[in-house]
């Protein structure tokens, strides 16, 4: 039997290993990708650190994976061998349920969610569910597309439905894995795109990702600013810091939001700066496969990539560490040889 070189962690906070698998066949509904990159997200800490309840293990970590069906099961309209796909964060949704007949599939009472209920991309093959399944641009090498999957379609998807409109102040609070997308999407998108960070030695890389303007956070008022450029319609909040978002707020302009996608535990809001200015503290979920192929598509279109720093499978350990200390530049991928 063909068997497959996997990661896999079999207990809460348990180490990576790498085991030889046979190589699974897709089930109805599903297709079987040969896995080419796989991101490492902060994310993957809720599978290696058992962060949701009723995770089954052994699992495959991984929800920015980039690669090719090379298999279709029984009952998929429209996949073929051959394509190249990603898969993202949604991990598949039924269609049926009361919020996917809404057309709110992120929300599906029986969706999954990539490498946390099912195994992954942190290996040399992967089933996934059709919905789950986005198509990749040709042109898009699979260690650039990988972080898009997740990174990317978080900030694109986020900025796209934020309300704000060509010429409108747009701020990315942060400039890290998340950050250095949403900057360059935003500035990509038509806004006046503003970095904020901590330090000067940002500077450059925020002019470089495509913002207008750059502050520095630990020199200067954020939200003071942001007034001064008659504040942010949107601000984008990537930073893995409430007391961040919370500092950056006075800085939303009039009908305008702070748009969460950084996980924080907790943050604290004014109710008077919200009603005096009919301001909103708004979350956004990452997106469905559909908004991935999007994200890919406008990338390619305009020249959006991420910063990547790659490793090998076997270097999977010391590839999460470097991400989890906060030292990836700016996002880690695995590249996955056959
Ligand atoms: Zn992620
Ligand atoms: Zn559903």
């Amino acid at each position: 039997m063909a068997t497959m070189r996997v990661v896999q962690v079999s207990r809460p906070s348990g180490p990576f290993e790498i085991v030889e698998r046979p190589i699974p066949e897709p089930g109805a509904g599903a297709v079987r990708i040969k896995v080419e990159a796989c991101g490492i997200c902060h994310s993957d800490s809720i599978t290696k650190e058992g962060l949701f309840p009723g995770i089954q293990y052994p699992r495959v970590p991984g929800h920015e994976v980039a690669g090719v069906i090379d298999a279709v099961g029984p009952g998929v309209p429209g996949w073929e061998p051959g394509q190249r796909v990603g898969v993202g964060w949604n991990g598949g949704y039924c269609g049926y349920c009361d919020h996917c007949r809404r057309g709110a599939f992120f929300a599906c009472v029986r969706g999954q969610t990539t490498g946390v209920t099912y195994d992954s991309g942190y290996g040399e093959y992967m089933i996934a569910p059709a919905s789950a399944v986005a198509q990749m641009p040709a042109d898009l090498p699979p260690v650039e597309a990988a972080p898009l999957m997740c990174a990317g379609l978080t900030t694109f998807n986020a900025l796209r439905h934020s309300g704000a409109r060509p010429g409108d102040v747009v701020a990315v609070l942060g400039l890290g894995g998340l950050g250095h997308l949403g900057v360059q999407y935003a500035a990509n998108m038509g806004f006046h795109t503003v970095g904020i960070a901590r330090g000067q030695d940002k500077e450059p890389l925020a002019h470089q990702l495509g913002a207008s303007v750059y502050i520095d956070s630990e020199a200067q008022d954020p939200a003071a600013e942001l007034l001064k450029l008659g504040g942010a319609q949107v601000i984008l909040a990537t930073a893995p810091s409430g007391e961040a978002m919370s500092a950056v707020q006075g800085g939303v302009a009039v009908n305008g939001t702070l748009l969460i996608v950084g996980a924080v535990e907790s943050m604290q809001v004014s109710p008077l700066a919200l009603l005096m200015g009919c301001r909103s503290v708004k979350g956004w979920y990452s997106g469905t496969s559909i908004d991935a192929q999007d994200t890919l598509a406008f990338s390619v279109r305009t020249g959006v990539r991420p910063m990547n720093e790659t490793y090998p499978l076997e270097r999977v350990s010391e590839g999460y560490d470097h991400m989890m200390n906060g030292k990836a530049r700016f996002r880690v991928v695995l590249t996955i040889g056959h």
